[in-house]
């Protein structure tokens, strides 16, 4: 696989995940995530050769393990490199056990999370980008890396403190929004905070980049841009919808799960991506209470959810 040319500065690789690419000019490059995992991170090296680049700097959108996997690699195969990301997310990504922990109620993670799409290898941050307050509230800043000027946009949501990075007319845009194959994939696209998240999707949309790469989709020019916001608009909403529906009697997050799942006739393979989709679940319960759709009490029958 090589990298894709987008702008004279800007490229990607495209990939399962795809990660950005940012030319400093003088023969350095500065990586935006850097995928799953050891081989993800060989790929991005072996590219970067190829186009006659050398990575000085690598940056993290989100602590998830499908974008940081590369970083340990990377750094040990590619002297000088510095990591940079958002705070908060810097914490889970120097430390990638909290991926599991979160998933696991806190617990030590069982076996079955403990593996390689749930919980990274852990790489250094060597600087923090962007304020918190910043990025939660959706303010936009400026920060430089590798001697680069560049916009940090926030886009928290899918995940506490997601940012993404715009330089040269292009918006690498990270799990703010999915393409669409992969929207119909996960049914429920995956969100810490839904009201974050779909702000975050109203910010997207003010945005006159030319071009916006996805995490996980196709490289898209401007003009398809509000019908893929629209796409993602209305599967958040309808997740919010679906989950509120199976609140017709009260249920705890499992019993809402199930129903969700049985509603959408939607079989998971195994833990990992059963945790995964029950923590989408908790995040829309959790705004439908935020909203005064939905609460929830402590009974002898456990945690119950009802409208
Ligand atoms: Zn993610």
């Amino acid at each position: 696989m090589s990298l894709q040319k987008i702008t004279d500065r800007t490229f990607y690789l495209p990939g399962a995940n795809n990660l950005g690419v940012i030319a400093t000019g003088d023969g350095g490059a500065i990586a935006i995530d850097t995928g799953i995992d050891k081989d993800t991170g060989r790929q991005l090296r072996k590219a970067l050769d190829a186009a006659g680049l050398t990575l000085r700097a690598i940056i993290n959108t989100h602590h998830h393990a499908d974008h940081i996997g590369g970083n340990a690699y990377l750094l040990r195969n590619t002297p000088g490199v510095q990591i940079s990301a958002p705070p908060l997310e810097a914490g889970l990504i120097e430390h990638p056990i909290l991926e599991p922990i979160y998933l696991n109620l806190g617990a030590r993670p069982i076996s079955a999370l403990r593996n390689r799409w749930l919980m990274a290898q852990g790489a250094p941050v060597h600087q923090l980008i962007g304020d918190i307050d910043h990025i939660q509230n959706g303010v936009s800043m400026h920060v430089e890396i590798a001697g680069v000027s560049l916009d940090l946009l926030p886009l928290p949501g899918h995940s506490p403190a997601q940012i993404g990075i715009v330089c040269d007319g292009v918006c690498f845009a990270t799990d703010s929004y999915f393409g669409t194959a992969v929207l119909v994939k996960h049914s429920i696209p995956y969100a810490h905070d839904i009201a974050a998240q779909l702000a975050s999707i109203e910010r997207l949309a003010t945005r006159d980049e030319a071009w916006f790469l996805p995490g996980h989709g196709q490289l898209s020019p401007r003009s398809e841009m509000n019908e893929l916001l629209e796409a993602n608009r209305a599967a958040v909403q309808r997740s919010s919808d679906l989950v509120l529906q199976t609140l017709t009697e009260p249920g705890d997050v499992a019993a809402i799960t199930a129903r969700v799942l049985r509603a959408l006739g939607h079989a998971l393979p195994g833990i990992p991506q059963y945790v995964i989709f029950a923590g989408a679940v908790m995040a829309h319960l959790s705004y439908l209470e935020q909203q005064g759709a939905a609460r929830v009490e402590l009974t002898t029958e456990g945690v119950l959810w009802r409208r």
